[in-house]
């Protein structure tokens, strides 16, 4: 069903509303993905019948959205980790060098131990996430136990990324063939963050 939803996104003549549906769509079965993945610790209860052996969450969840586009993940991460901290990362691509700019930084407090969620649909350049997991780690957290979540990433990016972070998980629905010379990943599916707010 991914690739299906992903089809849609990449679609330019997808209308809005499909936009917005099929991303919250997509970006719920990335969330339940994840989720799947965190880690759980032995617990014992009692059913109404008897006792039993079962499982609790043992790991704190911090979610993390890279502004703009990250907003529109946000939302299916929330309802799987309901007790998830959140932070924010506001970054600005320069329209002439692609270069990213941190305009606004709302982070508390990081661990070691808690599991940074860093939740961006596009991965292009790599810029803004090498610069997300700078501030990150500057605030505490540790490499192993940063996760990075999108929707399309190039693998220019992803290189990047794994050379200076070798120990960051990513985790995507697809990784595209390039980015052209505007550094827009191809064929990718254009600019999220304006095709999901309906801002151009
Ligand atoms: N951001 C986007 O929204 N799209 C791209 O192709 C690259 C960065």
């Amino acid at each position: 069903m991914k690739e299906a939803l992903l089809t849609i996104l990449r679609d330019k003549n997808t209308k809005l509303d499909d936009f917005r549906a099929c991303s919250r769509k997509l970006s719920s079965i990335l969330a339940a993905e994840v989720a799947a993945t965190i880690k759980q610790k032995i617990t014992s209860i009692e059913t109404s019948l008897a006792k039993a052996n079962g499982f609790e969450i043992s790991q704190d969840v911090v979610l993390i959205p890279i502004l703009r586009s990250g907003i529109a993940l946000l939302p299916s991460f929330m309802y799987f980790f309901d007790k998830a901290k959140v932070g924010f990362l506001g970054m600005r691509r320069d329209e002439k060098t692609a270069l990213a700019n941190m305009y606004y930084e709302k982070i508390p407090p990081l661990r070691q131990d808690e599991w940074i969620l860093l939740l961006d649909p596009m991965i292009a350049t790599g810029g803004s996430s090498i610069l997300a997991i700078k501030k990150v780690m500057e605030k505490g957290a540790k490499e192993e136990n940063i996760s990075l979540i999108g929707i399309v990433a190039a693998p220019e990016g992803i290189h990047e990324i794994e050379k200076k972070y070798p120990k960051i998980k990513t985790h995507v629905v697809a990784i595209d063939e390039k980015l052209n010379d505007k550094k827009f990943i191809v064929p990718g599916l254009g600019d999220f963050g304006d095709r999901f707010f309906a801002a151009k």
